[in-house]
């Protein structure tokens, strides 16, 4: 178990962040490096989601600031994105009644001591101030890194705890590839009678076989939503700006 302490928390927040970029001490993300991150590809959401927004591309810069904040625990990056991703969801199309995430594998939540989606979801919804809640329990199966793209359009098993009925809810997850774990979730809360199924990830990769960048996608549909320049270059370059 990789469970931290509130004193390495503490010397997280003490110690000069590294750019992920570059590695340049003093910035959470330099102003040379958040230039060069992409917006998300453009594309609508995998059925049954009505909308998804997702801040960056999968690439360069913002692979390694994932990583920071998912494998490596790095509190503030998961900060940073949280608060970028809070602002992503203000352009959602209806109000957002709460926030909730597709569980880790119990072996990754094992390994890790904590499951991230759950960290980011909680920390999105605080900083978007609406009520977050567990709805989705995960059904024993592989984790679905390191499953070929097929199996993972699938995504995983996911059935509800608790009631949805009628609600908007906004699943929060860290990077969607296929979208199969964000569709396995609206699935679910669909099933469960759920209003409405938004989405927002940290990052996105372009569809199998499309190639980079946006231009290999389809139009966006009616609620798929047209990714903006991120603010990052302009908020992210003071690791004092940062609070928990
Ligand atoms: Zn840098």
């Amino acid at each position: 178990m990789v469970l931290r302490t509130a004193w390495e928390d503490l010397l997280d927040a003490m110690l000069p962040a590294r750019c992920p970029g570059c590695g340049r001490r003093g910035a959470l993300v330099c102003a040379a490096c958040a230039a060069t991150l992409a917006p998300a590809p453009i594309g609508p959401p995998p059925h049954p989601i009505e909308w998804w927004t997702a801040c960056f591309a999968y690439e360069g810069v913002a692979r390694e600031l994932v990583a920071r904040a998912k494998y490596r625990n790095e509190r503030r990056f998961l900060v940073l994105v949280a608060r970028e991703l809070a602002r992503a969801v203000v352009r959602a199309p209806v109000p957002i009644d709460l926030v909730t995430w597709a569980p880790a594998s119990a072996a990754r939540i094992r390994a890790q001591g904590v499951d991230h989606g759950e960290l980011l979801a909680r920390a999105v919804a605080r900083i978007a101030a609406v009520r977050v809640k567990p709805c989705l329990l995960r059904t024993p199966g592989a984790a679905q890194t390191g499953l070929n793209a097929r199996t993972r359009r699938l995504g995983p098993g996911l059935r509800m705890i608790g009631s949805v009925a009628g609600s908007t809810v906004l699943v929060v997850d860290d990077v969607a590839t296929t979208g199969g774990t964000l569709a396995a979730a609206a699935r679910a809360l669909h099933a469960a009678d759920a209003g409405a199924v938004l989405a927002a990830t940290i990052a996105r990769t372009p569809r199998p076989g499309a190639g980079r960048g946006g231009a290999a996608y389809t139009p966006v549909s009616p609620t798929g939503v047209r990714a903006s320049r991120n603010s990052i270059g302009s908020t992210w370059t003071s690791s004092s700006s940062v609070s928990t």
